[in-house]
């Protein structure tokens, strides 16, 4: 009997599970991840039992907010700023955004096309939601931000990778993008400077791509341009802002997180054309109704307020950057682009005899460095590892030498 009892548990247990995984939808089985996340919980979970920890891994400057702008949002707060903001965001930010991209880019916005949202992020997801579809394909950099490939997925649209090549600086081929184009493609997404690689994209592939593009007045294009005023390299940055031939299918990323070291402040804003801002606002309703009012203050405050901050860094991740790429290439079976902006270095270590995966995994429990897969970046990531240069130069110095003594003991 108890037997019996035993069995009807199992079973029902079994019935509740299925009936659970019949609920979620596929779209959230399929959604990706970042895996900077997890390898940094597996780092603090390490640091916690006393392993020396060097972290090359989270994508996040290892600076803290300027003073000020902290400042900014305690005096907001102070101020009675508690409550909610308009869903786009508080329109002295909207303007400020456009001086800050008329100063720095020569081109004129309306803060009507500004949206303020928590964290750069949203924009992809945003994007995606707006153009993509079951019965359409979205253009994505690979290797790339994972995010990309998870927000298409959701949406329904079918994710369609570009190679971002080695050989050329890993910048992408505006050839190989043009011949990916069909009647389906309603979003091509560009991101430079480059995450995880450290590449930007030369201008004349961009002038290339864009000509290209006259034929296809259907296709928009997501620029995420969030490490812009991290550029360090010969190679120059160039905005598509600067083609006013797609305005009115292009849209921003862009944000604080990186610029000014305020990631988990959770800010972030898009330029959206004519064409998508009020879907795009909708979206914000209902997803978030608006931003952190306090935040929204000290974003003003980072925008309007002194800029050494800004450079300050650039310098710093120039020389880290340096320093990294300098020594990488000097370890036998390791070689590095050099990288051009951003803040971080992503060397070819296919002449190692693991895979990205297992290299991760092994440099991190043998030799306490955290650093992230290749392959966390798409399929065109095997065979590569990213280091992240936003940590100090002795941490970055002495993480090549455990790396160093680790290659001489396989
Ligand atoms: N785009 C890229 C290429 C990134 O690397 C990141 C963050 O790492 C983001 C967007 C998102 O930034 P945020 O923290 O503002 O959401």
């Amino acid at each position: 009997m108890y037997k019996l009892h035993k069995k009807l548990l199992f079973f029902l247990f079994i019935c509740k599970c299925c009936h659970c995984f019949k609920m979620i939808t596929n779209r959230s089985l399929n959604l990706g991840t970042e895996t900077a996340f997890s390898v940094l919980a597996k780092a603090n979970k390490l640091a916690e039992q006393g392993k020396e920890i060097i972290n090359l891994g989270i994508g996040q400057p290892d600076f803290l907010t300027p003073e000020h702008i902290v400042e900014a949002g305690i005096k907001a707060l102070r101020d009675g700023h508690h409550g909610y903001t308009q869903a786009s965001g508080i329109p002295k930010l909207r303007e400020a955004v456009c001086s800050d991209i008329f100063r720095r880019h020569n081109v004129e916005i309306s803060p009507e096309n500004i949206l303020i949202v928590p964290g750069g992020k949203v924009i992809i997801f945003f994007s995606s939601m707006l153009l993509g579809d079951h019965d359409r394909e979205i253009l994505y950099p690979n290797p790339g931000f994972p995010i990309y490939e998870s927000a298409i997925r959701f949406s329904g649209a079918k994710p369609v990778p570009y190679r971002l090549k080695e050989n050329i600086g890993f910048s992408f081929s505006a050839d190989d993008i043009l011949n990916k184009l069909n009647k389906k493609t309603s979003l091509i997404i560009i991101n430079s400077p480059s995450n995880p690689t450290g590449g930007i994209i030369p201008k004349e592939e961009i002038d290339k791509l864009i000509e290209g593009l006259e034929n296809h007045p259907n296709t928009m294009l997501m620029s995420d341009e969030i490490y812009d005023q991290f550029c360090f390299g010969e190679t120059r940055f160039t905005s598509l802002l600067n083609y006013p031939s797609i305005k009115d299918r292009l849209i921003i990323l862009n944000g604080w997180s990186k610029t000014y070291a305020m990631t988990g402040w959770r800010l972030g804003y898009g330029v959206f054309p004519d064409t998508l801002i009020d879907a795009a606002d909708k979206l914000a309703v209902n997803v978030h109704s608006c931003v952190n009012a306090s935040a929204q203050y000290a974003a003003l405050e980072a925008l309007n307020g002194p800029q050494d901050c800004v450079s300050m860094m650039n310098n710093a991740f120039k020389k880290r950057s340096k320093i990294m790429f300098e020594q990488l290439n000097k370890l036998d079976l390791i070689s590095c682009n050099d990288p051009q902006g951003a803040f971080y270095c992503f060397p070819n270590i296919s002449k190692l005899n693991f895979s990205s995966l297992d290299f991760q995994n092994k440099l991190l429990n043998e030799t306490g460095i955290a650093a992230i897969a290749g392959t966390s970046f798409g399929e065109f990531g095997e065979g590569y590892l990213r280091f992240s240069c936003a940590s100090s130069e002795e941490s970055i110095k002495r993480a090549i030498e455990k790396l160093s003594l680790l290659l001489s003991n396989l």
